[in-house]
């Protein structure tokens, strides 16, 4: 049985052409699955019932099931998914004025393992596919209603994307074809904490979408505390690898930094960033953490946040802090997943 959404278009065609179909059949089909999200061929009334009979037989449409929603009182709302296996994931979708963004995962649990992330406590289990990807997306749009189109994606979730670079790359592609979800290269984003092979290939493959840095500290020493995979991927390596990446100032590449309170905070933290990222075209996002119960760090306080961000301008870097979304629902990563395990216990 074919996971149709597993397929970009060129393989969408070959699988068609397979059955003995004509070539047009894919893009109607295409049309029907990323631009209709429906979840049976039984409604592609465009295409035969001996046909459509012979698509049900041979791939399914839908490979994840949604199992939890929880809106915040912003309008953030975070959903749980079970997959064919009974692994859970989760999606984050982020309304704002102008654009509606999705933050999608990319495998179950991670191997990463950061010290500040609940998602790495349960572990690594798998890679998801591409159509497990892809179909976070069509299952949120369909929520949400066509009046919120997501036009934005980030992958931001649970897991580490170039740990799952094929699946990421194939997600992509189905993203960004005109004739799948269409979406522009330039509004998605993939998040890395610092797999340098990955970011060479991704400045080879896919460097039309954006790329984003969790960098999270300044000194090896501070790093390696909370992102031990730092230890295989110091951060000279990181930037020496940002500065081959074709960035240009109006790709730039992001910097995530979350605010840890006396861990990464201070004002020479923020000089240290500055001196990092010489001649690098970035943006620096400012992420406030999201606790959770247990959590081994604090956030920073607003005031620390404010003189660390200014620090970063006066040296004219673009340096935003983020809003805190969804503060009244499960809002860390990998927080509605443990909840909703608990409870099922
Ligand atoms: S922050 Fe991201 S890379 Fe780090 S453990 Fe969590 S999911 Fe993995």
């Amino acid at each position: 049985m074919v996971e149709i959404k597993n397929l970009n278009f060129e393989e969408l065609q070959n699988f068609v052409q397979s059955l003995g179909f004509e070539n047009y059949r894919a893009k109607q089909i295409a049309q029907w699955i990323y631009k209709k999200r429906v979840k049976s061929f039984d409604e592609m009334t465009n295409i035969s019932k001996a046909a459509r009979k012979v698509l049900s037989e041979n791939a399914k449409i839908d490979v994840l099931k949604l199992v939890k929603v929880e809106k915040s009182m912003d309008g953030t709302k975070k959903y749980l998914f079970e997959l064919e296996d009974g692994n859970r994931v989760e999606s984050v979708f982020i309304p704002e004025k102008d654009w509606n963004t999705l933050c999608v995962s990319t495998q179950v649990g991670c191997p990463v393992g950061c010290k500040f992330c609940l998602t790495a406590k349960d572990g690594f289990t798998r890679n998801l596919t591409a159509a497990e990807i892809v179909d976070q997306y069509i299952h949120v749009q369909r929520d949400v209603g066509e009046d919120k189109r997501i036009s934005n994606v980030v992958f931001m979730g649970m897991g580490e994307p170039f740990l799952n670079f094929e699946n990421v790359k194939k997600a992509v592609e189905i993203m960004t074809d005109k004739n799948m979800l269409d979406l522009s290269t330039r509004k998605i984003t993939i998040s890395t904490v610092g797999v340098v092979p990955g970011i060479d290939r991704m400045a080879k493959e896919m460097n039309k979408v954006k790329l984003a840095i969790s960098l999270h500290a300044t000194t090896d020493e501070v790093r390696e505390k909370i992102v031990p995979l730092n230890r295989k991927y110091p951060i000279s390596e990181i930037m020496a690898a940002l500065r081959r990446y074709p960035a240009d100032n109006i790709r730039r590449i992001m910097i995530e930094y979350v605010m840890l309170e006396g861990v990464n905070d201070s004002v020479e933290d923020a000089k240290r960033l500055v001196k990092l990222v010489k001649g690098i075209p970035v943006k620096v996002n400012l992420i406030p953490f999201n606790s959770y119960p247990g959590a081994p760090f604090k956030p920073s306080s607003k005031e620390q946040t404010e003189k660390f961000q200014k620090v970063l301008w006066d040296h004219n870097i673009a340096a935003f802090i983020r809003d805190s979304r969804g503060q009244d629902i499960s809002a860390a990563c990998g927080m509605l997943r443990t909840k909703e395990k608990c409870n099922r216990c």
